[in-house]
């Protein structure tokens, strides 16, 4: 069995990456502490809870499993909460992955995918987002993660450590068979509480600021499917079986959405009025994330088909109705 270690394999992405790796003929298994993650998503390999912080758990998982190659999804991932608590988002996500990186080279397991994020970038005006942009994270989760980027630069180096870095726009989406989907508690991303919205789960959704530099003053993103996503990375765990070497890829679609248009856009899936009202901005948020996403297509030949805001307003809407976890 080719096994592939996959932190955060009970949560959102991982989740989902699970699911894709089986169907490429690979055995994940999830390493995950749960904080933010759910038993219940656990469904296509074994499962070892532990936390990225306890190198001795991490040995032991190597060792058992002997893994061909980490995909490292693990983290806190929230702008808003990364700003109030910045010291948890050091601790965890680059102290955390700092032991995962040294388990990983003690161990032999030399082939790393790592989850980024355009959150690297900041807020830069008129500027394709592509590979070769300037980092300026504007929120110490952006900034968290681009210090795991600058280890895995290090380990490359001095350990050998292949990594395929992917720096995720706005994912969002969920399996088309629903087995698995977004559920995170407390919810803070825009779709789910949208559609917690539009069936009565909440009174209605805030829009995070209406007096920014965009066509209807909301905040612009660019939106991808998780399928596409995760299919991005078997492809790059190929990459690094192959030996192609140490790359960055965007993952998004180059085509940006408003919050507005989102909440537009699930609207008309769902058929309902979505209650909403107008609030503050959220700190550390950046007007504009628009992915310059040819790289993946032309090296990976990555093919984003699922990323169209109605299909994945359609898939979310499916997993809304039809799933949840408990822990
Ligand atoms: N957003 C919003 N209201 C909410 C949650 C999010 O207006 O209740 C906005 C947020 O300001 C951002 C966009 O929706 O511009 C996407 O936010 P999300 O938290 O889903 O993802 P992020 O961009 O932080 O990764």
């Amino acid at each position: 069995m080719t096994h592939v270690l996959v932190t955060g394999g009970a949560g959102y992405i991982g989740s989902h990456a699970c699911k894709a790796l089986k169907a490429a003929g690979y055995t994940p298994v999830t390493f995950d502490n749960l904080v933010t993650g759910w038993a219940d998503a656990v469904k296509f390999g074994p499962f070892e809870r532990g936390d990225l912080l306890d190198r001795t758990r991490l040995d032991e998982v190597f060792a058992k499993y002997q893994p061909v190659a980490v995909m490292h999804f693990a983290a806190l991932s929230l702008v808003g909460e990364s700003m109030e608590f910045p010291g948890k988002y050091w601790r965890n996500n680059v102290i955390g992955s700092l032991t995962l990186i040294e388990a990983a080279a003690a161990a032999g397991c030399k082939n790393f995918v790592f989850s980024s994020t355009c959150a690297t970038y900041g807020d830069q005006d008129n500027v394709v987002l592509d590979e070769d942009c300037v980092q300026m994270p504007i929120n110490s989760y952006g900034a968290s993660k681009r210090a795991i980027e600058d280890i895995l630069a290090n380990f490359g180096e001095s350990n050998g450590i292949n990594h395929v870095i992917f720096r995720y726009f706005n994912v969002a989406g969920a399996d088309p068979d629903a087995e698995v989907g977004e559920f995170h508690r407390p919810e803070t991303h825009l779709i789910p509480l949208v559609l917690d919205a539009i069936d009565g789960k909440r009174a209605a959704l805030t829009i995070f600021g209406t007096d920014y530099d965009t066509p209807d003053g909301t905040c612009v993103r660019d939106y991808v499917h998780v399928c596409d996503l995760v299919d991005a990375h078997v492809l790059g765990l190929k990459w690094l079986q192959d030996g192609k070497g140490n790359r960055v890829f965007n993952l998004g679609t180059g085509d940006g959405f408003s919050v507005r248009e989102v909440v537009d856009a699930c609207g008309i899936v769902t058929n309902r009025e979505v209650p909403m009202d107008v609030g503050e901005r959220r700190a550390g948020d950046a007007t504009k994330l628009v992915s310059g996403s040819a790289r993946a297509a032309k090296e990976l030949g990555w093919a984003p088909d699922r990323s169209k805001m109605e299909t994945m307003v359609v898939d979310a809407w499916r997993w809304h109705q039809n799933g949840h976890y408990e822990k």
